[in-house]
């Protein structure tokens, strides 16, 4: 394939990229979005492998059908609760290949000189820093997500100070790779110091702030690539990891937005948060219980129902009898709406995904901000799964760990009914005075079984 074709493949595959990201901002236009996804990332890949610049082809695709064939065995195996983790893996192989590819290019490069040696050098240079700190970042996220290390943040003491010398000497061992002209003991000394930054950035974030991590190192793996791009001359690469590292960052800020955190301060790792108590070991007094068969009374009762789902509702993959219980009430002219919250769940976006499996239509699911006024007039909510995300502590505690941050208002409805397990807390560790109000009662068990329970007395 001439070197012209490959540029025209390029051009064509980036379209396809940011048409796909276009999609993908929309429910409705989601699937559209992931085939030109697909499409644009078949035809990069086609024009790189067959490029005038590649070499050994065989081994090139003998090493895709070694890792597609991996890739499609734990995409096939992994449930919808565990994408998050999925998600910051693959991270953090996007950072390890930007440190190989550096390490690599500064081995391996056309004899250079003066200025452009310099640019390759930093380029080199930039791209394992950015890549290392994506690579043990995302591991930790990965732990932290999986529950392999605990999800509260590190605080070690001094931690700003700690991040800041490893930034200014980053910075000196860059000028003196560059002064160098290259020297791998620089490159080796930088790489180490990234691995522990990376690391201790992500620790130091507590569980709470976690959406904001995922999407952060999403933004940082997308720059890890653009870096690659940079070492390897490659200019789609460039286009691409700049597609996803702006689309990471914009992401992360809507999240900060949503949790009402500021960026920079999640980023510095729970700037904020020292000397904040717990509010865990409060006493709210006693709780209600209730059964399947007096919710399904109450629904029938009922004139306007809001369901807000959480993470519980996909572990239980509760969204199918969910669906049937939303059919049957719309059925007998119950007015009923889904509130999402923008972090519910364990992913951006996550229970709207699940909601689309299960085909609820999309006109009645509403973001929190859209429906969190018309609590008052609402007679009963289901609260599936969701615990955080309806926490009142965000409001009326400022010791809690998720002070500040904006929660559905269920509890100004009539009747609450909250379906989970037991009386443990969500996420972020912290108890949830909502259970304990006058007007919620608790669902206990599975939320699947509880609402196939409620279908048959409906
Ligand atoms: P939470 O994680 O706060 O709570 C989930 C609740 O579901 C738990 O209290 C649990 O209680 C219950 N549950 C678990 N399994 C079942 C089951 N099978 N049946 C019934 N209930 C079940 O969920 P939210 O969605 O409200 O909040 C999301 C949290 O995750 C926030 O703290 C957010 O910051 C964090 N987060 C979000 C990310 C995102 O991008 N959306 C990413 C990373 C973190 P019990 O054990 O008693 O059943």
């Amino acid at each position: 394939m001439s070197a012209g074709i490959v540029q025209a493949a390029y051009i064509v595959a980036a379209v396809l990229f940011i048409m796909s990201l276009a999609g993908l901002s929309k429910q409705e236009t989601a699937r559209k979005g992931n085939y030109f996804g697909i499409a644009g990332m078949a035809i990069a890949l086609i024009a790189t492998i067959f490029g005038p610049e590649s070499q050994g082809t065989v081994w090139i695709i003998l090493a895709m059908i070694i890792g597609g064939a991996i890739g499609i065995f734990y995409a096939k195996k992994v449930e919808m609760t565990e994408m998050p983790e999925l998600v910051a893996m693959l991270h953090s192989f996007v950072g390890m290949a930007a440190v190989l590819v550096g390490f690599n290019t500064f081995l391996h490069h056309q004899p250079l000189e003066g200025a452009l040696l310099n640019i390759h050098l930093v380029e080199v240079f930039l791209g394992v820093f950015i890549g290392a700190v994506t690579f043990t970042g995302s591991l930790v996220a990965f732990a932290k997500l999986r529950g392999l290390v605990s999800t509260s943040a590190l605080q070690l003491p001094h931690r700003h100070k700690l991040n800041l010398v490893a930034l200014i000497v980053s910075a000196l061992l860059l000028v003196w790779f560059v002064k160098a002209e290259g020297s791998m003991a620089a490159l080796i000394l930088v790489t180490l110091i990234a691995f522990a930054f990376g690391y201790h950035l992500v620790a130091s974030i507590g569980g709470a702030d976690m959406p904001v991590v995922v999407s952060m190192l999403n933004s940082y793996s997308g720059w890890a690539a653009a870096a690659a791009g940079f070492m390897l001359a490659n200019d789609l690469l460039i286009v691409t990891g700049a597609l996803v590292g702006s689309s990471g960052a914009i992401l992360s800020y809507i999240m900060c937005k949503a949790m009402n955190r500021s960026f920079v301060s999640v980023i510095a790792g729970g700037f904020g948060s020292d000397g904040v108590a717990s509010s865990d070991d409060e006493e709210y007094g006693e709780h209600r219980e209730t059964t399947a068969e007096e919710v399904a009374e109450l629904l029938k009762d009922a004139k306007s129902v809001i369901i807000t789902p959480g993470y519980g509702m996909a572990v239980a993959q509760a969204q199918y009898p969910v669906h049937e219980i939303t059919d049957k009430l719309r059925a007998q002219g119950v007015e009923v709406r889904f509130g999402i919250h923008p972090v519910a769940g364990r992913l951006p976006g996550h229970m709207n995904v699940l909601l689309a499996e299960a085909k609820v239509p999309y006109d009645i699911v509403l973001e929190m901000d859209e429906i969190n006024d018309d609590f008052p007039k609402t007679d009963v909510v289901l609260v599936i799964g969701a615990n955080d995300t309806v926490n009142p502590a965000a409001m009326e505690d400022p010791n809690s760990p998720i002070a500040g941050m904006p929660v559905l208002e269920v509890w100004n409805a009539s009747n609450v009914i909250v379906f989970k397990r037991s009386m443990n807390t969500g996420y972020a560790g912290v108890q949830n005075p909502l259970f304990f109000k006058e007007n919620s009662q608790m669902l206990f068990g599975d939320a699947k079984a509880s609402c196939l329970s409620i279908l048959e007395h409906l």
